[in-house]
């Protein structure tokens, strides 16, 4: 019979906080109005409820509400910031864009177009806690330079990049700085004046807001970001990227910011003792156990742990009731191993065995106690484990029962 989940892969995507879905609801029935058609009230209505989530998202990034660009999500983002501004004439002489090895597809890969559209691509590497060289960085940077994208926090790891750092490198040199904000928004501070960003990518899922929808911000000043659209049609967004509003999950994503952001200090607090304690346990009672990533320099709500002698997917067939992930879950359809953790010089025996943990708002403590007692469970008997057996016996739940047996073994 199957148990309550726990739900460890946050990283992936989050549930819906039901605050979010009270403020999207109207605008799918009562107020369904075109945030375009102005001429009338319901028109008014979306339009004014796009703007009140276009302040909030701006609130959050330290940033102007007019710099902010709705989109279908981080993945359009980071199509438009990379595609757009190579597309703009202001900067046709630069014809190299600089990233980074263990970035998401979503940024890999429109720069491979770019690459394909006559762009030379340096990618830079990471050292085997997944950070980047910044001497290195520098000597890359030169006149030919378009932009320099590199992500706040990756999603396998958590590891946190520089960025005010490589804004800062960028900003003497007249270099054009995307970060890829999407695992990081609402969970670190972000101030994209403090940080040197001229643009930054996010989305709406991963804060416990709806799916399909995110945000581009495009700095209007000290440099102005000159970008041409992807879309083109009604001219919305400035004629930045056109298509009709999704209101509802425009309103969610304002909504869903404004709460992550009010809490942020908190929940990283709460977040990074719980994954302190799910990192501390699991090493010490798996033998060989190691963690990917530099550990002070992560978001607090990540472990990806290697456990030598086990396959991760065989592993977590064994944990129907704990849902983690073996590698990033958007690129999991590939099959391949993870090119973030083979950037960071990790064997492929290390990541077949790696499993994320991404804890999120709705992880308790005795979810993380439950989670601890169903891995060890599974691996007993494949993974030499340190403590015996019996002191790790499943914590029980709140309705009084104990984690089902899992079919270790
Ligand atoms: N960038 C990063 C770092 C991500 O983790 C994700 C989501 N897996 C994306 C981009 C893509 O975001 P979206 O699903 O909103 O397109």
């Amino acid at each position: 019979m199957a148990g309550r989940l726990i739900y460890l892969d946050h990283n992936a995507t989050t549930p819906v906080d039901p605050r979010v879905l009270a403020a999207m609801l109207p605008y799918f029935t009562d107020d369904f109005g075109n945030a375009a058609s102005r001429q009338h009230r319901p028109g008014r209505l979306a339009a004014e409820a796009v703007e009140h989530a276009r302040r909030r998202v701006a609130a959050a990034l330290g940033a102007d509400p007019r710099e902010i660009v709705w989109t279908s999500g981080a993945t359009e983002a980071n199509n438009l910031a990379i595609q757009g501004v190579a597309a703009s004439a202001v900067y046709a002489r630069r014809r190299t864009i600089v990233t980074v090895r263990t970035e998401h597809r979503a940024v890999l890969d429109p720069c491979a177009a770019m690459a394909r559209a006559g762009y030379r691509v340096l990618y830079q590497p990471v050292d085997r806690g997944g950070r980047l060289d910044l001497e290195r960085l520098v000597r890359e940077l030169d006149d030919d330079t378009l932009l320099v994208s590199a992500m706040w926090a990756n999603n396998e790891t958590g590891v946190l990049h520089p960025i005010a750092e490589i804004g800062r490198l960028c900003k003497e040199r007249g270099i054009l700085f995307h970060t890829d904000a999407t695992q990081a928004f609402g969970r670190e501070p972000i101030d994209v004046e403090r940080a040197g960003i001229d643009l930054l990518s996010l989305s709406g899922h991963k804060i416990h807001g709806p799916k399909g929808v995110g945000a581009l911000y495009v700095r209007r000043k000290g440099p102005r970001v000159r970008c041409e659209p992807l879309l083109h049609g009604g001219g919305h967004e400035r004629g930045l990227r056109s298509g009709t509003l999704n209101v509802p999950g425009i309103v969610g994503l304002g909504q869903a910011s404004e709460i992550a952001v009010a809490h942020l200090h908190d929940e990283r607090r709460r977040l990074a003792a719980l994954r302190h304690r799910l990192e501390h346990e699991l090493l010490a009672a798996l033998a060989g156990a190691s963690v990917n990533g530099v550990r002070d320099h992560r978001l607090a709500n990540t472990l990806n742990l290697s456990i030598p002698g086990v396959e991760a997917e065989a592993l977590m067939a064994r944990m129907p009731d704990l849902a983690v992930s073996s590698s990033a879950a958007c690129s999991s359809a590939t099959r391949l191993p993870s090119y973030v953790l083979r950037a960071m010089g990790v064997g492929d025996a290390q990541i077949r065995g790696s499993l994320r943990f991404s804890l999120g708002r709705t992880t308790s403590a005795e979810e993380i106690e439950r989670a601890i007692a169903i891995l060890l469970d599974a691996c007993a008997g494949t993974v030499e484990t340190v403590a015996p057996r019996s002191s790790r016996r499943a914590a029980p739940t709140a309705d009084g029962r104990s984690t089902p047996p899992s079919a270790a073994e």
